[in-house]
């Protein structure tokens, strides 16, 4: 038998509240097609608090078969695992592999899982050499986010003449522009684009000093960010003489939004799109709703969009699979970093107080980066 310990909740509420560790153990009989997985790393990302909260698109189901004194969910959604044991009737895995979950909702907060049906159920990391369990327990998700908003709403790569590679410099070609450009999706957008040779205009939050936003700034733009503002400044009166000049006067336009935060900023991005532009809703982060205001949506002929990963994978699984593994293999290549994470050790004798104040601490704002925990 092994022992295994998973976060587990009864009822909606706030993390450090309604989270428990649970120690259970796994029988070595697996069911047929079943691999045992043993975690390495899995994130704590917002949307893991948000389900925790109760307040997710999605309700997860109270499933009674943990053996908790009430029917419980294993929150998480992301994370790589090693393959412990296989049993009969799996194809894709043997011993010693490393794994992801194929699509949301696989509890990944545990120190070791069953995946049942591994071969659907799992994405095989086929070669994990020079890769960390950081980097693959993090490209699921947010990589995988930017990247298909990246290609899927909007052609900017025919529409961008300018390689950014070759010369930042040179004008010519379509922008994007985002706002929660620190985020781990907005990273991802940055370093994608770059290697595809697209311009963005990044908007972040203002940090304490001049001298730490400046620092973060300075990073985006070695990731590959043409241009990276702060909130005030992507908000204030100037920015529109600011555009026009990127823009040569709207003959460079700006063909996408993506927006994380909603509010004012989102606001803005509508008002900075060239005509026929789309912008992509995928995040919330400021908790407040936006203006749609109608001139532009009518006399630029606006488009606007929804993206939600889970339901785009469980639309296109084998596109899941293709993204997932060109970006693992950019990864190898070292030419995709990973966003930074703050590393939370989770071992047999890790208490369960450390484990919720990790959780709970994801949405606390102005991070190093978000909490990961490594096993
Ligand atoms: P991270 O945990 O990596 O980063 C969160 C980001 O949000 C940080 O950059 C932080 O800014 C910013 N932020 C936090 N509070 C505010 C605020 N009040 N105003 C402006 N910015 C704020 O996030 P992820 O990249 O994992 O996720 C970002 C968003 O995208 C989340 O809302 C998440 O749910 C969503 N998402 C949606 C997906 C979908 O399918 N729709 C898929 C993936 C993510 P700072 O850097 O200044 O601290």
């Amino acid at each position: 038998y092994t022992q295994a310990k998973t976060l587990v909740f009864s009822k909606f509420g706030e993390p450090s509240d309604v989270l428990h560790l649970h120690t259970h153990s796994i029988s070595p009989q697996l069911p047929e097609g079943a691999v045992l997985l043993r975690t390495l790393a899995a994130p704590v990302n917002p949307s893991d608090v948000n389900t925790i909260q109760g307040i997710y698109g999605v309700k997860p189901q109270f499933s009674p078969l943990l053996g908790t004194p009430e029917p419980s969910v294993i929150p998480g959604n992301e994370g790589v695992f090693e393959v412990v044991a296989v049993s009969a009737g799996v194809s894709t895995l043997r011993r010693g592999d490393w794994a992801i979950p194929a699509t949301t909702g696989f509890g990944t907060l545990r120190t070791h899982a069953v995946a049942e049906h591994a071969d659907r159920t799992l994405i095989p990391v086929t070669s994990h050499e020079g890769l960390t369990p950081a980097q693959v327990a993090t490209v699921s998700i947010n990589p995988c986010s930017a990247y298909r908003m990246l290609r899927d709403y909007t052609d900017l790569i025919a529409a961008s003449v300018a390689s950014f590679s070759k010369d930042p410099s040179t004008p010519g070609g379509a922008w994007f522009l985002q706002n929660g450009a620190n985020s781990g999706v907005g990273r991802a957008a940055i370093q994608l684009g770059r290697l595809w040779g697209l311009r963005s205009i990044n908007v972040i939050r203002a940090r304490a000093t001049e001298a730490e936003t400046e620092a973060l700034k300075a990073s985006l733009t070695s990731l590959g960010a043409t241009v990276v503002l702060t909130e005030a400044e992507f908000l204030d009166r100037a920015f529109s003489s600011t555009l026009k000049s990127l823009t040569r006067d709207g003959r460079d336009p700006v063909l996408l939004g993506l927006n994380c935060v909603g509010g004012k900023s989102a606001s803005a991005i509508v008002r900075a799109l060239s005509p026929k532009g789309t912008m992509v809703t995928y995040g919330g982060m400021s908790r407040q709703p936006f203006m749609f205001p109608t001139g532009p949506q009518i006399f630029k002929r606006l488009r606007f969009e929804g993206f939600w990963l889970s339901e785009w994978a469980r639309e296109n699984p084998g596109e899941k699979r293709k993204t997932i593994e060109e970006i693992v293999a950019l990864m190898q290549d070292g030419k995709f970093e990973a966003a930074p994470v703050e590393e939370v050790k989770w071992d047999w004798e890790t208490k369960e107080t450390v484990l919720k104040e990790a959780v709970q601490g994801t949405l606390e704002g102005f991070r190093s980066g978000k909490g990961l925990f490594v096993f």
